[in-house]
């Protein structure tokens, strides 16, 4: 069986899989045919690490990365971006090309640098520029910038721009750019494993999300962007259908997979976590900042300092450490002990209205099978993620309804989706809940690869 995997960064479940399913012709085609449901994404549900797991089936400890940025060392500030090159563990069209199957990437996050396959590769969102090679083979560039017309876009140039305009501009720009590429691949090239990943939902979601969503505390009934991202999701179906047609559609030997990497949901306000470190006495200051200044600017009295934090979707918490950190002042006897007291503040946070947030904290050594390079200490969802985590200080208290970023509506969530179509298996409709560790088993069990004794999934191929 030949493999078709869609990814749709951010695909939320609740708009696919109910909302929306009636005015998404192709997808709910895959769904009346085939099964669905939740995908349950990586601690943190973030791009990255997620796409990795998905395809690798091992967890973020495992693979040695926990978001975009980690920590490079122990020091206060170094910080790296793990691209396609932190990947060490074999992801699925690595196992493919060896088993002689040919595989067509596109698009998937941490794929640059790009990485012989048998088969092509074009790039993903972290490529720096299209003056990069980001292609593989590199000759693939010149026909596909041929094919277009013009510059290939990896991602949308600025999606945390302030003008919707502009924003839907770039976003259906890129969608079609990929559209014909992913259609001229699909037709031009045999393939036994096809993947292409979408940004523009990713992208829309963060951008507009406040035109959609009732619960958004800026939401205004009646905008004229009400419809952006359903309109977005319909535009996309359509594509998708284009290239079902083109991978011979069902029925025949295709098995479709429609997959997010997590889902998404409205930023309610931040949460001011480092504020909150100091009033809890765990991070000190030198002196007060002047007005809202990031961490990075502050000074802080190390020799003082217990805890403090990074911002983003999701708070990291990193403890100062006795002979880990270069001022390290918790005794490593304490570490336990802290983390604990630390996690149970967290969960303690009210929000502005007096009600507790719900906030959880994951300790890396107890999510991940292994725990390689440096995790955060503490891995926090403010209120399910739907708290953002500011990093800045000088607030006047720990709510912030500006971000310590640019503008941003939407927050992640933990279920992403999977829509999962075998000509060949039985429809059994909405099904439970898979995990993106289950993907890759199930993408080479569907080509009858040997599923590698150590990924961590389950193969779901057979239905259930
Ligand atoms: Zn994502």
């Amino acid at each position: 069986m030949r493999v078709l995997v869609v990814g749709l960064d951010c695909a939320e479940p609740s708009l696919v899989l109910d909302r929306w399913r009636d005015e998404l012709p192709t997808l709910r085609r895959l769904m009346d045919g085939g099964t669905f449901g939740e995908l349950t994404s990586t601690v943190p549900a973030m791009t990255v690490p997620s796409w990795a797991a998905m395809m690798s089936s091992k967890d973020p400890g495992q693979l040695g990365f926990y978001d975009f940025r980690n920590r490079a060392d122990y020091s206060y500030e170094t910080m790296t971006i793990a691209t396609g090159q932190a990947v060490k563990a074999d992801r699925v069209w690595d196992i493919a090309s060896r088993a002689g199957k040919r595989a067509i990437v596109v698009s998937v996050p941490q794929t640059y640098p790009v990485k012989p396959i048998n088969g092509v590769m074009i790039g993903c969102f972290l490529t720096p520029s299209t003056r990069s090679p980001y292609t593989y083979p590199p000759e693939l560039k010149e026909e596909i910038e041929g094919l277009i017309g013009g510059e290939y876009m990896v991602d949308v140039p600025q999606f945390r721009t302030g003008d919707p305009e502009q924003l839907l501009a770039q976003i259906y720009q890129m969608a079609d750019q990929h559209h014909i590429v992913v259609k001229h691949l699909l037709a031009s090239r045999p393939w036994d494993f096809f993947m292409h990943v979408d940004m523009g939902v990713d992208r829309i979601h963060h951008g507009m999300w406040r035109f959609t969503d009732p619960r958004h505390p800026r939401y205004q009934p009646g905008n004229r962007y009400e419809n952006a991202i359903h309109d977005y999701y319909v535009h996309v179906d359509r594509q998708i259908g284009e290239w079902l047609e083109l991978a011979g559609g069902p029925p025949d030997n295709t098995a479709v997979l429609v997959v997010s990497d997590h889902g998404a949901q409205p930023i309610m306000g931040g949460i001011c976590i480092n504020e909150w470190l100091k009033r809890e006495g765990y991070l000190v200051l030198e002196h007060q900042p002047e007005g809202i200044v990031p961490l990075e600017k502050c000074e802080v009295d190390w020799s003082r300092t217990r805890a403090w934090a990074a911002g983003g979707y999701y708070a990291r918490v990193y403890l100062n450490v006795a002979g880990r950190e270069p001022e390290g002042i918790v005794a490593p006897a304490d570490y336990e002990q802290l983390r604990d007291e630390l996690a149970a503040g967290i969960a303690a946070i009210c929000g502005p209205d007096g009600h507790n947030l719900g906030s959880i904290s994951f300790k890396p050594q107890e999510v991940y099978r292994e725990v390689n390079n440096i995790p955060p200490d503490l891995i926090a969802y403010l209120g399910k993620m739907a708290w953002r985590s500011v990093a800045s200080l000088g607030w006047d208290g720990i709510y912030s309804t500006e971000q310590d970023a640019a503008p941003d509506d939407a927050s992640h969530a933990q279920q992403g989706l999977y829509i999962y179509y075998n000509p060949v298996v039985e429809a059994r409709g909405k099904a439970g809940r898979r995990r993106v560790l289950d993907i890759a088993p199930t993408v080479l069990d569907l080509m009858n690869v040997p599923i590698p004794r150590d990924m961590r999934g389950q193969s779901f191929a057979k239905g259930l």
